[in-house]
């Protein structure tokens, strides 16, 4: 029997501020939306907390033995860079700037996020669509919408009336913001608005000659505005209503909020079920987030290239860290934090390295039924992983006794508890067990005592050893770096 059929799965749904039972559209199947990332710089470390969290629902949906089709787009156009719906396309800035096509803007970044995605041990989603890969759609979308009386052109450009979409549906369901708040609050830049109403969004805009990402359509030359692709794509390819949308809790507004009403003027049914939402990694305090500065990304902290870290980590060990917090609460990022997942992360690898060499007795002295079904519970109760990690700290208290001899296992038991702890580690929260693979904890440690021996033979003016150990470790394809703190590796 698949494992959903006797685990009953309770997701907090955003949309109703509730935990609720699921239960997927079609028995078996679960079809799941994530907003992708918006390829116009690197992808930081806050960003990959969000994704990684719908790796792990993605990873856990599977081992229930759902048939997940998971798709996660890439937001290639359309992002303007400010909520007034005014300004230009994120990807065009930074190509004018660096006086590059916003295509090799795309590619660089998108190149990016995938390597992170690689070194971070994710699965990747069943379907990557980007949104210039779907203008066509976009367009027949938008047409549908102005058919039905919801949306208007002006330039050119064409938005959606909120106010008449609020006579007869809720905008502000999802948010709960109400539309007379947000006329108040709404920016008009200096009245060059073509909107009728400020609260309206942008569902294509007049290109100006300076832009160009543009495409023909029957209002102007332009591009879709940013929320249209998400209706566009999770409909095309997941149906007019589907179980999932995922997303970090900056998207619910308005990101999502005009998803729903777009999807819904044109299908006529609610799209999504389950509305989840991951809350923010800050960095000292701070939301991290690239337009203010304030952030790290992923691929420095395997490196250790950033002042904020005192050494590098694995990404095991950031996946870890991650998962030691609940979704729905705010993580901050720090050095030492890592460094105490760090400790943990080892205890729980070491511990799992151990379990072979287990011998089992007649009786068990540990209930490892009840502990199973406890971890089962933890990842039924809205995939609550720090309960889950302490789940799994019960298992490595019960392996450090059994080295000790202090406990005892049946063989079946034990082979549950093998089964049950190696599936939640590696397969659910997708962590890396370093020191049985490929040994790199201990070539990390060597690295470092030459980088250590190296730096005495400089104080003592052996040059001759200290280029050796350097040129010894090229050949190795380890490559050193002085900087001004201090000498770090990169291992190709
Ligand atoms: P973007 O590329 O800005 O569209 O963001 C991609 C995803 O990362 C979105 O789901 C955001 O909500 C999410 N995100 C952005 N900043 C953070 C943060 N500091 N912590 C967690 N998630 C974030
Ligand atoms: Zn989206």
């Amino acid at each position: 029997m698949e494992l959903y059929k006797e685990n009953q799965l309770k997701v907090y749904n955003s949309l109703s501020k509730k935990k609720e039972n699921f239960k997927s559209i079609t028995e078996g199947y679960v079809g799941m939306y994530v907003c992708g990332p918006t390829v116009y710089s690197n992808a930081h470390l806050g960003n990959v907390r969000t994704f990684m969290f719908f790796d792990v629902v993605y990873r856990y949906l599977m081992h229930l033995g759902y048939k997940v089709r998971y798709v996660r787009n890439i937001t290639d156009a359309g992002h303007l860079e400010n909520d007034a719906e005014e300004g230009e396309d994120k990807i065009a800035k930074k190509a004018r700037l660096e006086q590059i096509e916003p295509m090799e803007v795309v590619q660089r970044y998108t190149l990016d996020f995938h390597d992170v995605l690689k070194n971070y041990n994710f699965l990747p989603p069943s379907i990557e669509p980007t949104a210039t890969g779907h203008i066509v759609e976009q367009i027949e979308m938008i047409k549908e919408i102005i058919e039905k009386g919801f949306a208007y052109e002006v330039n050119g450009s064409v938005y959606f009336d909120v106010l008449e979409y609020n006579k007869k549906e809720n905008y502000g369901i999802l948010s709960g913001r109400k539309v007379e708040d947000l006329l108040n609050n709404t920016r008009n830049l200096d009245g060059q608005s073509d909107k009728k109403n400020p609260q309206d969004f942008a569902l294509w805009k007049r290109a100006d000659e300076r832009h160009i990402m543009r495409w023909p359509s029957p209002w102007s030359d332009g591009f879709p505005g940013w929320h249209l692709e998400c209706s566009v794509m999770s409909t095309k390819y997941l149906g007019e209503s589907f179980d999932i949308h995922g997303g970090g809790m900056d998207l619910k507004f308005p990101h999502h909020e005009c998803e729903i009403a777009q999807s819904k003027i044109c299908s006529g049914v609610t799209p999504v079920n389950y509305w989840m939402h991951t809350n923010m990694l800050s960095l000292n305090g701070q939301r991290m987030a690239k337009s203010s500065g304030n952030f790290i990304l992923p691929n420095e902290i395997l490196t250790g290239e950033n002042s904020l870290l005192p050494k590098a980590f694995s990404a095991s060990v950031v996946r870890f860290f991650n998962m030691q917090a609940n979704y729905r609460s705010i993580l901050d990022f720090s050095g030492e934090a890592l460094e105490a997942s760090e400790k943990g992360h080892s205890k729980l690898m070491e511990a799992l390295s151990f379990l072979d060499k287990i011998v089992s007795s007649e009786i068990s002295t540990f209930d490892v039924q009840k502990w199973k079904k406890d971890c089962y519970s933890a990842m039924n109760d809205d995939f609550n992983t720090p309960i889950l990690i302490s789940h799994l700290f019960e298992a490595v208290k019960t392996i450090n006794l059994l080295k000790e001899q202090k406990a005892s296992l049946t063989v079946s038991d034990l082979k549950e508890l093998k089964t049950t702890l190696e599936a939640f580690v590696f397969d659910v929260l997708g962590l890396i067990n370093e020191n049985s693979q490929d040994n790199s904890g201990k070539i990390n440690g060597v690295v470092e005592l030459l980088i250590k021996l190296r730096k005495e033979a400089r104080e003592n003016k052996n040059w001759a050893l200290s280029d050796q150990i350097r040129d010894e470790l090229i050949a190795l394809g380890i490559q050193l770096k002085d900087g001004k703190e201090g000498t770090t590796y990169l291992i190709n």
